[in-house]
């Protein structure tokens, strides 16, 4: 592990005033609002890097501050995250001057959000150095990035695999390199200037092929235009790889895999690459949805389990019986494996007691990931052995 980076009494300092803010209610839609009213107020042509409606990026600034936050005392996490996030925002043409800017903004708004606390130069000095290590670290990783900020690619499919579900397939241009389990920004022609992250379905290959699996969200921006819009032919733009979801093979620890929905991708790209492999931990992939029909890539699934000793399929439903309205009947599981367990999936996985001895990975919904992890840890798993991405 790397040395930390903030000594204790810088981190007390951060952890206290933190802690104050964040007694206020709706206290980062507070700091956002500011944050942005500043930034804008001293550099106005700023506000042309960024898309007009800024709910989901404010969403997103606080959720990294957060994530910055609770790993501040493990640096190796909490700087892959910054470099990552670095490279990403380069598909902006964000440079370094607008890190200052963005620190300073950050800083004055801070600075505003105390309850009870006072404001004082210890305080200043201990959040100066957070701030500056923030935005220092993301310019560093843009300004010593060789790979293209983005890449294009074109749609040769686009299956509709359920009503509110797609499964599209594209070829970038030049093949883009990306680790099993990590997410990318996307970009779709149908909403310019609108990033949304998605996690390739399929390890990255020679061929430039990948594969994303995108679930409606009701009222959202991009995904309703995803899953209806998407036409063979439109070119989609690729922001840099993100995320630090994998299997770790010299961990001598068997893999527990947790999946819902759409959260399935990150996990079966990993499960694929694998495959590639000789020799493999022991994989159990619990994969869950709420009606049996949102389980909507079991098929496969169940070809790689059985094609690979190593990777056992678990398939769970909260419902048993699927809506009225479904016409497809489920699919005839294959002789030999695991029938449909029933429940939510966090609770099912927990009540085969204790997974301590795993190395876990979770992708789902935030709140998904939240009741999974809170009903493992009620049955005796450690948090330090689960994984998940941050939840944007
Ligand atoms: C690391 C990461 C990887 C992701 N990978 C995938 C993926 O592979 N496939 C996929 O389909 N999605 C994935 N997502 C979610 C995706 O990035 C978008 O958030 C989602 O598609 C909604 O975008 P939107 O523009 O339609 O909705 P927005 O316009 O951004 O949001 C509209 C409203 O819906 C809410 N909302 C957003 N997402 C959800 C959700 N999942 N459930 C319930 N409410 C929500 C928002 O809070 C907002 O109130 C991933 C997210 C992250 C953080």
């Amino acid at each position: 592990m790397a040395d930390p980076i903030f000594d204790d009494r810088t981190l007390r300092r951060v952890r206290a005033t933190y802690k104050d803010m964040a007694a206020r209610p709706d206290w980062d839609s507070h700091l956002a609002q500011s944050f942005y009213a500043n930034l804008f107020a001293e550099n106005p042509q700023l506000r042309l890097l960024f898309p007009a409606n800024l709910e989901a990026q404010t969403h997103r600034m606080l959720t990294a501050i957060r994530y910055v936050l609770d790993n501040v005392e493990q640096p190796d996490r909490m700087l892959t995250f910054l470099g990552q996030l670095g490279r990403d925002h380069r598909k902006y043409g964000v440079a370094r001057e607008h890190y200052e800017a963005g620190g300073r903004a950050l800083l004055q708004s801070l600075r505003g959000s105390l309850v009870t606390l006072l404001w004082t130069p210890t305080v200043d000095a201990a959040w100066s150095e957070v701030v500056g290590t923030i935005v220092g670290t993301m310019a560093d990783a843009s300004d010593e990035e060789e790979l293209p900020a983005f890449w294009d690619a074109t749609v040769v499919a686009h299956e509709r695999r359920l009503d509110d579900l797609a499964i599209v397939r594209l070829e970038i241009d030049e093949p883009m390199p990306y680790y099993a389990g990590q997410y990318v920004s996307v970009q779709i022609p149908q909403r310019q200037g609108l990033w949304r992250y998605y996690s390739p379905a399929i390890p990255s290959n020679p061929f430039g092929q990948i594969e994303f699996h995108v679930r409606r969200v009701p009222s959202g921006w991009v995904s309703p235009a995803i899953v209806s819009e998407t036409q063979v032919g439109d070119r989609w733009r690729i922001g840099a790889p993100l995320g630090a979801l994998a299997v770790d093979l010299d961990a001598n620890r068997d893999v527990l895999m947790i999946a819902q929905g759409t959260g399935l991708a990150p996990l079966r790209a990993q499960i694929m690459d694998m495959a590639m492999r000789g020799t493999n931990p022991r994989v159990h992939l619990f994969v869950g949805g709420v009606y049996p029909r949102d389980l909507y890539d079991l098929e496969t699934l169940w070809h790689l389990a059985m094609s690979n000793p190593w990777l056992t399929v678990v398939p769970v439903a909260e419902h048993d019986e699927d809506p009225w309205w479904n016409t497809t009947p489920p699919a005839e599981v294959p002789p030999g494996l695991h029938q449909r367990l029933h429940g939510p999936i966090g609770k099912v996985v927990a009540s085969f007691g204790s997974w301590a001895d795993r190395q876990i990975q979770i992708s789902g919904s935030p709140s998904m990931v939240k009741t999974t992890l809170y009903a493992l840890r009620a049955a005796g798993t450690p948090p330090d052995v689960v994984s998940h991405d941050p939840l944007f």
